[in-house]
C-alpha cells in the first residue's frame, strides 16, 4: 500500500473469509461497501478535525457494530444456543492503555464497554455478566439480547448446525486502526466470534496482543480470522514486534505473521498502520476493508488483490 510519511490515516476491516468473486450478489456488495464508507466517514470526521486516533477507531467500530451486515453488535453471529456473545477490545498506542470485554450479551456497542474498562478501571479485561454490569453502571446503552439477533444469522446458524456450510467460511468481525495528525496510533476490534461456537468460547478479538494491539513505538493492528490460531500465534503483538525490532514494513510484518498463522491451520486477515506506513493483508479470498488518509484517499475493497 502506498505509504504516506505524515498526516492521519485510517484503515478498517469488516472481516475476512471464504468469499470468492461471484459469491456475493451486487446488491449485497453495494450494501457492504456502503457500510464500510459510513464507518470510514465516522473516523474521518474525527481525524480531519485533529481528533485522536483512539476516538476515530472507536467511532468507526461503533458504526460497523450498528450495521447488521457485519459480525459485531447488531447482526453478530450466534453461538450454538442461538445467543449472541460479543467480544471487543480497544488500545491506545500513546501509553499502551487497553480495555476489553468478552461474552457480553446486553451492551449495545461492546467497543464502548471496552473503552469504559480502559478509561474508568485499573483493569484491562472484563467478561460475562460483570462486563455487562460495568457497561450499564457506566451509562452505556443496554439492549435486550434479542436486539443482536437477525433473521439472517438465525438462518446461518441453522445451516451451519446442519453441516451445510462451514462455520468459518464467511466472517465479518470488525476493526479499525488509525494514526492521527499528532502521530498517535490506536486499534479496536469487535465481534460475535465464530458461528455456532460453544457457549463461553472467547476468540482473539478481545485478547490484547492477539486480535488487537497498538503502540506508538511500532504499529496498531486489528485482526480477523480463526481466533484460536490468532491467539496461538500472538498475531497483533507479533506484527508490532516485527516492525519495531526487525524493521519490517507494515506489509512484510503482516504477511510473515499470516504465513505463521497459516502454518497453524488458520485463515484470516489483518489491518496495520505504523508511523509512516499501512497494510491490509489476508490469506483468504477476501476481506471487507477500507482505507482513508489526509491526502484525500478513500477506498473500499472486498476481494483479495483488489
Ligand atoms: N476472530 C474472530 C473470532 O475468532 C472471528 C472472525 O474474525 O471472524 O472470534
Amino acid at each position: 500500500m502506498a505509504s504516506q510519511a505524515s498526516g492521519w490515516r485510517l484503515v478498517i476491516h469488516g472481516g475476512a473469509g471464504v468469499m470468492p468473486r461471484g459469491s456475493i450478489s451486487p446488491e449485497e456488495e453495494a450494501d457492504y461497501r456502503k457500510g464500510l464508507m459510513t464507518a470510514l466517514d465516522a473516523g474521518i470526521g474525527i481525524l480531519t478535525a485533529g481528533g485522536l486516533a483512539i476516538d476515530a477507531v472507536q467511532a468507526a467500530v461503533v458504526a460497523l457494530e450498528n450495521d447488521p451486515n457485519f459480525n459485531a453488535g447488531h447482526g453478530a453471529v450466534l453461538n450454538r444456543d442461538g445467543l449472541a456473545e460479543l467480544d471487543a477490545s480497544i488500545m491506545d498506542g500513546r501509553e499502551r492503555k487497553a480495555g476489553a470485554v468478552a461474552q457480553v450479551r446486553t451492551v449495545k456497542n461492546p467497543v464502548l464497554a471496552a473503552r469504559l474498562a480502559m478509561d474508568t478501571t485499573p483493569h484491562v479485561m472484563f467478561a460475562g455478566r460483570e462486563a455487562d454490569d460495568l457497561a450499564a453502571a457506566g451509562g452505556l446503552e443496554i439492549v435486550d439480547p434479542a436486539y443482536f439477533v437477525t433473521p439472517k444469522r438465525v438462518e446461518q446458524l441453522k445451516r451451519v448446525m446442519a453441516g451445510e456450510v462451514k462455520a468459518w467460511d464467511r466472517r465479518g468481525t470488525v476493526g479499525a486502526v488509525a494514526r492521527d495528525s499528532h502521530r498517535n496510533l490506536a486499534a479496536a476490534t469487535s465481534t460475535g466470534g465464530m458461528v455456532a461456537k460453544a457457549p463461553g468460547r472467547i476468540g482473539d478479538s478481545p485478547v490484547i496482543g492477539a486480535g488487537t494491539y497498538a503502540d506508538n513505538a511500532s504499529a496498531a493492528v486489528s485482526a480477523t480470522g480463526h481466533g484460536e490460531m490468532f491467539i496461538r500465534a500472538g498475531v497483533a503483538r507479533m506484527i508490532c514486534a516485527r516492525v519495531e525490532l526487525q524493521g519490517m514494513s507494515a506489509q512484510e510484518a503482516a504477511d510473515v505473521t499470516l504465513t505463521d498463522v497459516r502454518s497453524l491451520g488458520g485463515a484470516g486477515g489483518v489491518i496495520v498502520v505504523t508511523k509512516d506506513d499501512a497494510a491490509m493483508a489476508m490469506n483468504t479470498d477476501g476481506m471487507f476493508r477500507g482505507e482513508a488518509d489526509g491526502a484525500g484517499r478513500k477506498i473500499t475493497a472486498i476481494y483479495a488483490g483488489e
